[in-house]
């Protein structure tokens, strides 16, 4: 075979300049699968990119306190490298003005890459909340939304299965609403995995029970979340497809608001769905005393709350991140509707 056949292209050139050759990664072993090979990116990257080098040591000292919400383990974390993410900007007007940061272009030069189908980059998040974290771009430079991008999310946590996968609504903590992204946390931090698996899973109400999977959700109501098992991606997509047509689209949102926690785990997918209501709550926006700088996504609502101020972990109780997930939730009511129509 010549080298003949379809051209190139610059634009092609430089996604893959991004991209990691295999012998850059040290621990590579010859049968390693895509998340071996995402673990040896990480290290590769802490050795050779200083940002993460200092983010990732940090992060080892971080300091972590834990709370029960009704009944519910919550760890809080804080992390001062996350106030970039917690702060950011993600009005119209700003996202215009900014230089798209998961661009292949805009991307730091030390950073490297694994492709993933030719339409996704496996980034090290060089501002970790896991001890493995991974940033996860659509190669390319289109809006965050989730309608038919689910069925990438199940094919990366199969690959990935050393982590859980997260997708952020664009109104519900993504950072780049305007650039279509994946993350991934190594499993076993956010306490929702082993909660569920331990505890909830059998207290549990199936909405939907049928022999190819169960819909669930927790008795009464803490906030909003519904629990898609099954061992068949088609059956996965069918009914979240089903959730997604129902939930309500509030005005000038570009989909239903929501957060998505997405995991395989011997053969089985565990789809964690949470409707939203609300982008950020009061206390972001609060003076003084009342302020607490939280703008919850996915790893919130995994159990894992992040504050960037020492000042908010020191003095956030239970009661406030109750009422916290209230605000940013589908309401009871809602969410009532969208079980009863399931
Ligand atoms: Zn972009």
């Amino acid at each position: 075979m010549g080298v003949a056949g379809k051209k190139t292209t610059q634009q092609e050139i430089r996604i893959m300049n991004k991209e990691i050759k295999i012998e850059e990664l040290s621990s590579y072993k010859h049968g390693d699968t895509l998340s071996d090979l995402a673990l040896a990116l990480i290290k590769q990257q802490i050795a050779s990119w200083e940002l993460p080098a200092r983010n990732y040591q940090a992060l080892q000292g971080v300091e972590v306190k834990e709370l029960k919400v009704s009944g519910l383990t919550m760890k809080v974390q804080f992390n001062s490298s996350r106030i970039v993410s917690s702060s950011a900007k993600v009005d119209a007007k700003s996202i215009r003005e900014r230089k798209c940061f998961l661009c292949s272009d805009h991307l730091p030069q030390q950073q490297k890459g694994l492709l993933f189908e030719d339409a996704y980059l496996i980034l090290v998040n060089p501002f970790p909340i896991f001890t493995k974290h991974l940033t996860i771009p659509a190669l390319k430079h289109t809006d965050q939304l989730i309608r038919f991008r689910l069925g990438d999310m199940l094919e990366l946590s199969r690959s990935l299965y050393d982590f859980v996968i997260f997708y952020n609504g664009p109104k519900c903590g993504a950072s780049a609403p305007d650039h279509m992204h994946f993350q991934a946390g190594n499993k076993g931090f956010m306490p929702l995995e082993k909660d569920w698996d331990q505890l909830y899973r059998a207290q549990a109400v199936p909405v939907v029970s049928q022999p190819d999977i169960t819909v669930s959700r927790l008795p009464g109501y803490h906030h909003a979340m519904l629990v898609l098992e099954s061992e068949d991606k088609n059956a996965i997509l069918a009914w979240f497809e089903k959730i997604y047509t129902l939930l309500p689209v509030l005005q000038d949102e570009p989909e239903p608001m929501m957060n998505l926690l997405c995991r395989y785990e011997e053969g089985t997918w565990t789809l964690w769905v949470f409707p939203r209501k609300l982008h950020r709550p009061r206390q972001y926006f609060a003076e003084g005393d009342d302020n607490l700088l939280i703008s919850p996504a996915s790893v919130d609502l995994g159990g894992v709350f992040i504050t960037p101020l020492e000042k908010d972990f020191r003095k956030i109780s239970a009661a406030d991140i109750e009422d916290i997930l209230g605000q940013i939730s589908l309401d009871a009511a809602d969410f009532e509707e969208l079980c009863k129509n399931l």
